[in-house]
């Protein structure tokens, strides 16, 4: 079975997850429609001051829908950010923490594998010209979105829709160089291991001290992975 690769990114009303909530989420199939949570989609939103900074049923179901869908977690800067604030706030409704996902984080892979004057994902979408480059509404549509204002729901969740696409360009281009891609089951022989492919390529060799080991370049992302081992 092929690994089930899901982008992910939310938007909040404060960088802390004690001070403040999730006002919309994005998780991202790779390759399919987004799935999409706002806050003004939770039963009972604007009826009562509490409602408005009730993530909870949002936070429930981003968990359960990550936990169900998803074999690796795409991010940029998830390990600092978007992870802990949805573990944080399923804490603070003394819900179950995310169950341990496998997590590609891109600006890790920036930061390792590439040369750049910064590693945002401004950054990284400018560098693979991604079609989904990295824009910024003004604060006050955060501003306006906490508040309940429904037209700045719409401008911030279209902006983390359109962030999350932009991740999954960048995840796509720069999977070559992603150090420990988690392996997909393979059946055919050769198949690219990062990508499930069998469109790959027979590319010399490696050496090690006592073995000779084949070099094989996926044709659609890019990979390099070891092929057949002899001894020398
Ligand atoms: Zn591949």
């Amino acid at each position: 079975m092929s690994l089930r690769v899901v982008g992910f990114d939310i938007e909040t009303t404060h960088l802390k997850a004690n001070m403040g909530h999730i006002l919309c989420a994005v998780a991202q199939p790779l390759d399919c429609k987004p799935m999409i949570w706002r806050i003004d989609k939770t039963p009972g939103f604007g009826k009562s001051a509490k409602s408005f900074v009730n993530d909870k049923p949002m936070v429930k179901g981003i968990i359960e829908y990550l936990s169900d869908t998803a074999d690796v977690i795409v991010t940029h800067y998830g390990t600092y950010f978007d992870l802990p604030f949805v573990d944080t706030r399923a804490i603070n409704w003394k819900l179950n923490p995310l169950p341990p996902i496998a997590h590609i984080d891109i600006w890790k892979v920036a930061r390792k594998r590439l040369a750049l004057t910064g590693n945002s994902q401004a950054a990284v979408c400018d560098l693979v010209s991604a079609t989904h480059q990295k824009y910024k509404p003004g604060w006050d549509v955060w501003r306006k979105a906490q508040y309940g204002d429904r037209k700045a729901l719409n401008v911030l969740t279209e902006y983390c829709a359109n962030d999350v696409a932009g991740l999954m360009e960048n995840y796509a281009r720069l999977r070559p160089l992603i150090l420990h891609h988690p392996f997909h089951s393979l059946t055919a022989p050769h198949a690219c291991p990062a990508c499930a492919s069998d469109k790959t390529q027979k590319r010399g060799y490696r050496r090690t001290k006592r073995m000779r080991i084949e070099r094989i370049q996926c044709q659609s992302c890019g990979t390099w992975f070891d092929g057949g081992k002899e001894s020398v």
